[in-house]
């Protein structure tokens, strides 16, 4: 029997929903870059430019269970590994030209996400004003956690926002230190693409952005949310 495709497709990247046997299938995942006044100052502009994006494929997602550790793999080409902890949310209604305050009946839920980067390939590609994915859309390079419906998920516009490496803190902050809040980060975005279900947003970091090194664990937390845990292999 002829097959439909000439090789087996990549399976559909899916997230765990607390609460339900279903999964969240994920279209693709946005990012939003220097969403933080501090983290903006601490790469050295002011925190008064505004918010950008930029995509990661969703193939580059590492799905970790609630209470469990997950694997990323030190990847190749940088010494400068960074974590970036983030506020995600899942979108489950799309559309386009959503204004702020509508923007809650597009949302599905919300998780905690690393937004890992390799923080020299970045500024290489900046200083030369070249696309920025060779230091950001790369294997394995946006580990996320269990999704938890909006309904559930408490206020997470207020929520504590941080990440330990090997226990220590690295970064502590508040989702409500957002230069774009939720509403407005989605506003934003949808008046430059059409938003689909199943599209994430990686909302930005904090300051507190640092190197990461084979057998460091990463333990990231958003109040009210399962926390993430990442082992670096
Ligand atoms: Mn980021």
């Amino acid at each position: 029997m002829a097959s439909e495709f000439v090789f087996s497709p990549v399976p559909m990247v899916s997230v765990p929903v607390v609460g339900e046997a279903a999964r969240f299938p994920v279209h693709r995942i946005y990012c939003v870059g220097r969403n933080y006044e501090e983290h903006a100052k601490e790469m050295g502009f002011t925190g008064r430019e505004p918010p950008f994006f930029f995509i990661k494929p969703a193939t580059n997602a590492v799905v970790v269970n609630a209470g469990e550790t997950g694997t990323v793999e030190y990847p190749p080409l940088t010494k400068n590994l960074h974590h970036e902890i983030e506020l995600v949310v899942a979108i489950g209604t799309g559309g386009k030209n959503i204004k702020a305050a509508d923007a809650h009946k597009h949302i599905f839920g919300y998780a905690v996400g690393l937004d890992m980067t390799r923080r020299d390939l970045q500024g290489e590609m900046k200083k030369q004003g070249r696309p920025w994915e060779i230091g950001k859309a790369f294997e394995q390079s946006a580990p996320i956690g269990p999704i938890v419906p909006a309904a559930k998920a408490g206020d997470v516009a207020n929520a504590e926002i941080s990440l330990q490496v090997n226990g220590a803190d690295r970064q502590r902050s508040t989702v409500s230190k957002l230069i774009w809040n939720i509403g407005e980060t989605i506003e934003h975005l949808s008046t430059a693409w059409e938003l689909q279900p199943g599209d994430l947003i990686f909302t930005g970091t904090p300051e507190g952005v640092a190197a990461v090194v084979a057998g460091d664990t990463l333990v990231g937390e958003v109040a009210g949310l399962p926390k993430l845990s990442i082992k670096i292999a």
